[in-house]
């Protein structure tokens, strides 16, 4: 249904001149999508800066039948956060911290807080909130919970659907659902937050999280490691994960993608003189500290006489860990280039993580001959961000995306992996979705999201297809 001058003028009324825009220079940076893929318009923008105003924009659209955008940090990497025309609800202005009890480990946090924000707080709190990902300056508490956001730290704290214990949230309807509890335990029926966490926004608008804390680190050890394949890195993977309990991040990085950082971000640098196919990232975290140091060095000499590793380095002070992160972190900005290109959010047991590189390079060569992979991302969990990049010469028109990224999605399901890891599904995803899924499980989403949404106002465009109720 179209956006009437009717509904524009309520919207306006009750969210008064803070609280609206329909500027375009105020809307435009809102309407593209970080790699720049999606390009989106809205006729209004909504800023509402409480639950009530939220829930009178949804009472508001929901009477008029029109549809609504949420969107947080706009850090969404699948599209579904970019308005074709919806109203785009933006939670920008909602930041609130609603409680935090350190001694329960929680604190309540409205959902346009960014990741950023809430580690500071916690730590200001004498507490962590151990979510960490390189988008985490502008990424919403919102934004991660609708896309189940992973991050480097999955392997020792889950994502964030693991590290939630309460939501509140506005109903397609206008209705405030208070989930808002910070209960460890609560087995009193459905737990009805899970249903909006990795919903993207079509269920309906989160407007404040309860968040488990966890004691602060005390001591911290970053590694690069030197390694001459991806079954040493598994290896490797295997053996830290036996000799030490508190393996936190394990990220594997191929040759290509550290020289595209080091070429295209500022202030990146090359770990080793010889760039070894694949680096990867190791994090420690010790709550004393004791010896740790000691018996890392002893590890790792171990690996080396092993031939293992071909080389290793470990950050010596504060600078020199974040100067190994900032690598990590960069690889994403330094392949966001204008060459042709297919990314992909795969997972798969982390066991088949080297089959799965393998099979996928394979893939890209037979679609695309002289194509490079970008291939990084979270080993200990099972996740890898693999970009597939056209040769110097071919054009964005010639460059068979779709079909490349079928291809590698096939490939991934072939090996019981996923064809979204922590991204979602958004726009992006969503021919990939259908072809990839049991019937069933779609036909299930539909009744939930009929049930929830009878007029489908909230995201409509974003995972499913359209279908039965
Ligand atoms: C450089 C870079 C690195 C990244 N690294 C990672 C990573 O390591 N791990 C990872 O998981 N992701 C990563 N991402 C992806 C992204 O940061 C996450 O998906 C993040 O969770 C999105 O948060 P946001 O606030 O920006 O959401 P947006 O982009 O604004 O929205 C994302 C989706 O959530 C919906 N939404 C937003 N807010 C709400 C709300 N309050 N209620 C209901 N629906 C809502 C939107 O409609 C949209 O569908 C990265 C992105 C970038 C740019």
């Amino acid at each position: 249904m179209p956006v009437t001058p009717e509904l524009l003028d309520r919207l306006s009324a009750q969210l008064g001149p803070a609280g609206y825009s329909t500027d375009p220079d105020v809307i435009a940076p809102k309407l593209v999508e970080w790699r720049q893929r999606w390009r989106g318009h809205t006729p209004f923008l909504a800023r509402p800066s409480s639950t009530a105003e939220v829930a009178a924009v949804v009472s508001a659209c929901a009477a008029a039948g029109a549809a609504i955008t949420p969107q947080g940090g706009n850090t969404g990497l699948v599209g579904g956060q970019i308005p074709a025309g919806e109203i785009l609800l933006s939670l920008d202005r909602m930041t609130a911290v609603r409680a935090i009890d350190p001694n329960n480990d929680s604190l309540i946090v409205e959902a346009g807080a960014t990741l950023a924000s809430v580690h500071q707080i916690a730590a200001e709190a004498g507490r962590r909130f151990p979510l960490s990902l390189a988008s985490q300056g502008s990424a919403s508490i919102g934004g991660l919970l609708s896309t189940n956001a992973g991050g480097v730290h999955v392997m020792r704290f889950g994502m964030m659907r693991d590290l939630t214990l309460g939501l509140e949230v506005v109903l397609a309807d206008g209705q405030v659902l208070n989930l808002l509890r910070t209960l460890r335990k609560n087995n009193t029926g459905y737990d009805l937050k899970q249903a909006f966490i990795g919903a993207e926004g079509t269920l309906g608008v989160i407007t404040a999280a309860a968040l488990k804390l966890f004691a602060p680190v005390i001591s911290r050890h970053v590694v690069l490691v030197a390694l001459a394949s991806a079954d040493d890195a598994l290896t490797l993977l295997a053996r830290t994960k036996q000799s030490f309990e508190t393996l936190s991040a394990f990220e594997i990085m191929n040759a290509r993608s550290i020289a595209l950082a080091v070429a295209n971000v500022a202030n990146v640098k090359a770990p080793f003189d010889t760039a070894p196919a694949f680096t990867a990232l190791l994090e420690f975290e010790s709550l004393d500290g004791l010896g740790f140091a000691d018996r890392l060095e002893t590890f790792l000499d171990r690996q080396l006489q092993d031939r293992l590793i071909t080389d290793a380095v470990i950050a010596r002070s504060k600078a020199q860990e974040e100067a190994f992160w900032k690598l990590r972190e960069s690889l994403s900005a330094g392949h966001r280039t204008g060459t042709p290109q297919a990314n992909h959010d795969i997972s798969c047991p982390v066991s088949m993580t080297p089959a799965l590189l393998s099979a996928a390079h394979a893939t890209a060569q037979e679609l695309v001959p002289g194509a490079t992979i970008v291939a990084f991302g979270h080993m200990g969990d099972g996740n890898t961000h693999l970009t597939v990049m056209a040769p110097q010469e071919m054009s964005q028109d010639a460059f068979p995306r779709d079909a490349i990224s079928h291809s590698i999605h096939a490939v991934a399901v072939g090996m019981g992996g996923s064809i979204s890891a922590e991204h979602g599904i958004g726009v992006a995803r969503k021919a990939d979705f259908a072809a990839f899924t049991d019937p069933l499980a779609i036909e299930t989403m539909q009744r939930i999201k009929h049930a929830l949404d009878p007029q489908s106002i909230m995201n409509p465009r974003a995972i499913l297809p359209e279908g039965p109720a």
